[in-house]
């Protein structure tokens, strides 16, 4: 299926980008519910005036956002809805978006400690559901210095399977009284008979056959890259 979301430009050199291509900021608004509609004949959620790219290749409403990277002040902890989309389906590194690190252990991903502090085993990363775009190791080694919820020591792995499962987002449903917002529902694989009623803001991956590397000795002895 050919992705409607265009390959992103990178930011900069590999290491050298500040805040991540994904970050959203204060001055790019989220669309308005008002511009929300169920659309004839519970076909599912729909804007008032459609434009190409609201949708993806899936048939899923994306969530619209105005202004640009860079417009007011970074909100570090929410990723864009259409940047992050970008990274996630051309494989881009979240934080200068060029290429994400690729060897024969798979794509790099970066993921935050438990709350317990305990290192997950690869089971527990087996199979799961990721919405953190990938990393290059350049930006992977100034994430672990900088970002607080990396330290002490990053949990990093690699995997070889990596496919988009579904939908983060807000979950509508019709009512005689208008649309409203199912909060028991936070995402949904493209497979649910309900994901046309989600008004998308992240891609859901799913990464299998996932192996556990130590960053830091990747650092020192990087690894080939591996073909596309
Ligand atoms: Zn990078």
């Amino acid at each position: 299926m050919t992705p409607v979301v265009p390959r992103p430009e990178p930011l900069g050199p590999p290491g050298s980008v500040g805040i991540p291509f994904v970050t959203t900021w204060s001055g790019e608004l989220p669309s308005l519910f008002s511009e929300l509609v169920a659309r004839p004949g519970g076909r599912g959620l729909g804007y008032c005036h459609e434009r190409p790219g609201d949708r993806d290749e899936h048939g899923v409403l994306w969530a619209r956002t105005e202004g640009a990277w860079g417009d007011g002040e970074p909100r570090l902890a929410d990723q864009h809805p259409l940047r992050q989309r970008q990274a996630m389906t051309h494989m881009c590194c979240q934080i200068c978006a060029g290429p994400a690190s690729r060897t024969e252990r798979g794509w790099l991903f970066l993921a935050g400690q438990r709350p317990d502090g305990a290192r997950p085993a690869v089971r527990q990363l087996e199979a799961a559901h990721v919405m953190n775009p990938p990393v290059c190791l350049p930006c992977a080694a100034v994430a672990a210095r900088r970002c607080p919820h990396l330290r002490p020591r990053p949990v990093a792995f690699r995997a070889r399977w990596v496919k988009a499962l579904g939908v983060q987002g807000v979950l509508y449903g019709p009512t005689p009284f208008g649309l409203v917002v199912d909060p028991r529902v936070e995402a949904l694989p493209y497979t649910s008979r309900f994901v046309a009623w989600m008004h998308a803001s992240q891609l859901v991956v799913e990464v299998r056959r996932v192996t556990l590397i130590d960053l830091q000795h990747e650092l020192a002895h990087p690894r080939p890259a591996s073909a596309p």
